[in-house]
């Protein structure tokens, strides 16, 4: 048997806090920072370069990042919408970016204010204005579906990222069901297409949502599509605050147990990981999903019981 691996990449510190109220103390962060690290989690998107007016919760992103060197092994990436806040990221230190823009013009209008033409203008500058060794990844919001749109047609993420490719055929491309409405048929369908139309690329990443409880199986979609890059959140926090009704990324630790069950390496310590996303269902103002870290443990019990 070959042992396969996959990369799970952490976006609970982005993702998963950006919608949470209450602000969570920098060291607050940092702290759950290191336990995730101490986890096995190495690439995390620990905040974004954004106006500190539409998420203020993200406005310590560069004390964060600054603070990421305590944690060897650790490589931390930012989400940037624009050429100005790349730019302030890579002058803070940031050696990976997330730039985003959704396939949707109306959510990206909504996000950004701008069409998704524009934001591939804005795309083209940012790759002119920062240095080569910057490692871009580029994540498709809307991919699979919008709030405001509805189904969004295969056709129209792929003409995106005709234009997208050709600017930079290493960047790691994820395509984001941003809403949890995408379902395994449509996510294997556009991850075959695209991997087909776009053969120079070099790495393709899901993020999914578990809004519809489809979660793990559009990840196991992709997987079988050969993606083995994989976005999810420690306690499933997150949602986008943009996309209404989007709550809850894929969990970290359900992604974990899934392919620790398959055979399939993720370098994670799931007794870690649990009591860490045990601590981010915790979180005032979070909201937390995803099933293993109830079940993991406390159901051992139940079960030993039920074969009697
Ligand atoms: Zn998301």
């Amino acid at each position: 048997m070959t042992h396969d691996v996959v990369e799970i990449v952490e976006v609970g510190p982005r993702d998963g806090y950006q919608g949470i109220g209450p602000f969570i103390p920098t060291e607050r962060k940092i702290e759950i920072l290191g336990r995730l690290v101490a986890a096995g989690l190495r690439r995390i998107e620990i905040g974004s370069f954004v106006s500190a007016t539409a998420l203020p919760q993200m406005r310590d992103t560069p004390e964060v990042l600054a603070a990421c060197a305590r944690f060897p092994g650790l490589e931390p990436q930012v989400l940037v919408p624009s050429e100005r806040r790349g730019r302030d990221a890579v002058a803070a230190g940031a050696r990976r970016l997330v730039f985003v823009l959704s396939v949707s013009e109306a959510h990206n209008r909504n996000n950004v204010r701008r069409s998704p033409g524009e934001s591939a203008d804005e795309y083209d500058r940012l790759l002119r204005a920062i240095p080569g060794e910057v490692a871009i990844r580029l994540d498709l919001a809307t991919a699979f579906d919008c709030p405001f749109e509805g189904r969004v047609p295969e056709e129209r993420a792929l003409a995106l990222l005709d234009r997208l490719v050709a600017l930079k055929p290493d960047a790691e491309i994820c395509l984001c069901d941003t809403t949890g409405r995408a379902d395994p048929a449509h996510v294997g369908r556009l991850f075959a297409r695209a991997k087909a139309r776009f053969p120079q690329a070099k790495a393709w990443a899901l993020h999914a949502h578990d809004t519809y409880g489809l979660g793990l199986a559009n990840v196991h979609a992709a997987y079988r599509e050969d993606v083995r890059v994989f976005d999810a959140s420690f306690a499933g926090l997150g949602g986008c605050p943009f996309a209404p009704g989007a709550t809850g990324n894929v969990a970290t630790e359900d992604l974990a147990w899934m392919f620790a069950r398959m055979g399939v390496g993720t370098g994670i310590d799931l007794d870690a990981l649990v009591a860490v996303a045990r601590e981010g269902a915790a979180l005032p103002g979070g909201l937390a999903g995803g099933r293993v870290r109830d079940a993991y443990g406390a159901g051992t019990a139940c079960l030993a019981q039920a074969v009697t």
